[in-house]
């Protein structure tokens, strides 16, 4: 079977191929840094880590690169409010850059903790000001963008396919938008938006600020992405991803400017991950997206808290497919990590008991495999693992952990570690664990009880199997 996509641009899964063989030209949309990242921002970046290992799985080499956001998004995606980092510094009492900083940083270890392969490019916006400026340049020698007194705007009537992404009639785009905003009166149209805002008006006390060739102000949030991408990546990208909500706003504008400046088509594929959802506050079965509000904000830290293994969250992303709404609930923590850890427990046990692979394991392989290719089918890939599992114990086969772990390279359960942490013991515990199989051999039950009690408050569980005692560290 081939790999085979969803993509967003034309509503369907689709064969895929890269560009140039052998190399995915890939790039996602990163935080934007003004505080912790919540458990939603995260499935997102859970689900571009599966996309990328599906495609090293698949042999690829991938380019992937990824953004910081620390300057210019506004508390709506579009062009009203005010900057979302400058909002996070002051009502912090913080400084702007160490805001930035700090937030990236705890950033970067979530990701570490969810064992999400670190982008190969790593790149802040404001360290790329002057290729922003320059794609603005560009825009406005091509007739894309015009200048008003507070900003420079995309002219999107210069672009007539800037509806074709999101299918949606731009009056409905337009009504969308927010009545009391402080419209700029020297905007064309609507829905045109900012390239670039003069620190004036609204932004008179823009803390980050460059200077331009239209005064000193900041760049709007979509040329960034643009303008990094373009600058790793080339003109054309294989794959963009994001979550959702990027598929109304965010994304056209990219495209728009983008493909403006250029002549060529930005993007090939366009993935989206569906949001993590929970209940509401008040009990009541209605569902809001997670957000950075108050009483709906969870973070990775808010799980370790509780105890749960950072992996148990992403265990849980991946009981669903990407495409599908997930609702967070703790029950649903809680079986995603019972679910962890048995997995676990059981790659601890092949790991002692051994053995050849079996005939039978191909079976799941090619179960594996077809999941995958089909669109990132996990909840399918992690059917044929826990079939696998089953019939393991069933038959009593153990030889299946070159294929556990070959899955592991796409799931990232660190499943290895897990089963080689848990069975590394010393030599006194084996020797411990060698006098109790003779104490037992002699029916001498209660030194034999004795060594099991005495290894359990080590953290040590003993299995006595017809292969023999087994011992798994849990603790
Ligand atoms: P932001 O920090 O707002 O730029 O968002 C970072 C990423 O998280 C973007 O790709 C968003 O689309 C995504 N995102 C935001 N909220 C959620 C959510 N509740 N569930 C899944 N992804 C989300
Ligand atoms: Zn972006």
């Amino acid at each position: 079977m081939a790999l085979s996509l969803y993509n967003t641009l034309t509503r369907r899964k689709e064969v895929f191929q890269p560009l140039e063989p052998g190399i995915v030209r890939m790039y996602s949309c990163g935080l934007t840094v003004y505080n912790y990242a919540h458990i939603g921002n995260l499935r997102t970046y859970i689900f571009s880590d599966i996309l990328r290992r599906t495609l090293e799985y698949e042999g690829y080499e991938v380019l992937h690169v990824m953004n910081v956001t620390d300057v210019g998004h506004l508390t709506s995606d579009a062009d009203e409010g005010e900057d979302k980092m400058e909002k996070g510094a002051r009502e912090a009492g913080k400084d702007i850059w160490e805001i930035a900083r700090f937030y990236e940083e705890a950033f970067w270890r979530d990701l570490e903790l969810l064992n999400i392969e670190k982008p190969k490019v790593i790149c802040r916006a404001t360290e790329h000001i002057p290729e922003m400026i320059a794609l603005i340049q560009r825009l406005m020698e091509r007739g894309h963008a015009y200048e008003t007194d507070q900003a420079v705007y995309f002219d999107i009537s210069t672009f007539p396919k800037y509806t074709e992404f999101t299918r949606q009639p731009l009056e409905q785009k337009v009504i969308g938008a927010r009545e009391e905003v402080q419209e700029d009166p020297q905007k064309r149209h609507p829905a045109d938006f900012a390239l670039w805002f003069k620190a004036v008006g609204r932004f008179k006390n823009h803390i980050m600020r460059w200077e331009s060739p239209w005064g000193v102000g900041f760049p709007g949030w979509h040329i960034e992405c643009s303008a990094m991408a373009m600058k790793y990546l080339g003109e054309t990208l294989d794959i963009h991803t994001g979550g959702e909500d990027h598929i109304w706003v965010h994304h056209p504008n990219e495209i728009a400017q983008s493909e403006a400046a250029t002549g060529k088509q930005f993007v090939r594929f366009w993935m989206h991950g569906a949001f993590l959802v929970v209940g509401s506050q008040n009990g009541s079965d209605e569902e809001r997206r997670m957000g950075k509000s108050e009483g709906n904000f969870i973070t990775l830290q808010t799980l370790l808290d509780k105890g749960y293994d950072p992996l148990a969250y992403r265990y849980a992303c991946l009981m669903a497919h990407y495409r599908q709404k997930l609702r967070f609930t703790w029950e649903s923590m809680d079986a995603a990590a019972a679910g962890y850890a048995s997995l676990k427990q059981f790659a601890a046990r092949a790991l002692q008991v051994g053995g050849e692979e079996p005939p039978w394991v191909q079976t799941y392989r090619d179960r594996f495999r077809s999941a995958i290719e089909d669109d990132l089918n996990m909840p399918q890939a992690m059917a044929a693992v826990s079939e696998m599992i089953r019939e393991a114990e069933t038959r009593k086969e153990y030889g299946v952990l070159p294929a556990l772990y070959d899955f592991d390279r796409v799931l990232g359960l660190k499943l290895r570690e897990a089963a080689e942490a848990a069975v590394d013991v010393d030599a006194v515990v084996k020797a411990l664990i060698k006098e109790r199989e003779e104490a037992r051999k002699a029916r001498n039950w209660a030194r034999a009880d004795e060594i099991r009690n005495q290894l359990a408050e080590q953290g040590i569980v003993l299995e006595d199997t017809p292969s023999g005692t087994l011992w798994r560290r849990i603790r």
